[in-house]
């Protein structure tokens, strides 16, 4: 097994699959026990948070998930690691199964994700989210996705199949010289406010399907007086 990065932490831990550099970021793989967590706190009135990963390659610079590192030297490196959670699609599939079985005709509502962004970088190559996103197709849960990522727009051709969707697309400023400051890490804005324009122009929201499109703007960040007019057209030309 490779030396472990952090103390306390890799060490002695069986689970541990693979472990190697992607960028500047660690990434570890390891099994989970279970997928679906039941959601607490301000997103309660959800069933479930879903979480592909551990650690967020964004690193954004005011993220409350970083209290949730494995330990505090993760949590100081906080945008250095990502863990894999390699069997979750497995594991999202039998716990689905379980809830049908309980509850037929009343699939659960799964927040995705409240800890990570599931359209981090190295989803690119994992296809994890890509995978979940098809085991829960055929259980047609209510799905909340959150991310800032224009990678969403990789799975219309699954999005496209949920009837009951949201997608929030976090945009915290309409500058991107405060965007470089707090999340340097993350996509541009207009990349942002670009993929939500296509996401709705090739998502149905129809009755049949309900999809949400929502721009969150948590934690609200300024805006320079001259990036307002081009952000508020950028936001008009692709949004509304
Ligand atoms: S993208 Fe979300 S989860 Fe990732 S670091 Fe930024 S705020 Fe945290």
């Amino acid at each position: 097994m490779a030396k472990p990065q952090y103390e306390g932490y890799s060490t002695g831990k069986p689970t541990i699959l693979v472990r190697e550099k992607f960028g500047s970021v660690n990434a570890y793989a390891q099994n989970a026990k279970s997928i679906l967590t039941k959601a607490t706190g301000f997103i309660n009135a959800y069933d479930f948070t879903l979480n592909p990963y551990r650690g967020c390659q964004y690193g954004c610079s005011y993220c409350y998930a970083a209290a949730f590192s494995p330990n505090s030297e993760m949590r100081q490196d906080w945008g250095n690691w990502v863990i894999i959670k390699e069997n979750a699609a497995e594991v999202l599939e039998k716990e689905l199964a379980r809830w049908d079985k309980k509850d037929p005709g009343k699939p659960p509502s799964i927040y995705m994700s409240s800890v990570t962004d599931p359209y981090q970088p190295i989803e690119a190559k994992q296809q994890l989210t890509r995978r979940l996103l098809e085991v829960m197709v055929p259980y047609q849960p209510t799905l909340v996705i959150q991310t800032r990522s224009p990678m969403i727009t990789r799975d219309i051709d699954l999005l496209r199949q949920f009837q009951r969707l949201r997608i929030n697309m976090s945009v915290p400023t309409g500058s991107e010289k405060v965007r470089k400051d707090f999340e340097p890490r993350s996509p541009t804005i207009k990349a942002r406010l670009l993929a939500m324009g296509k996401l709705k122009h090739n998502i149905p929201w129809d009755e049949a399907h309900q999809a949400k499109f929502s721009i969150t703007i948590t934690p609200l960040l300024p805006t320079f007086p001259e990036d307002e007019r081009a952000f508020l057209i950028t936001w008009q030309q692709r949004i509304e």
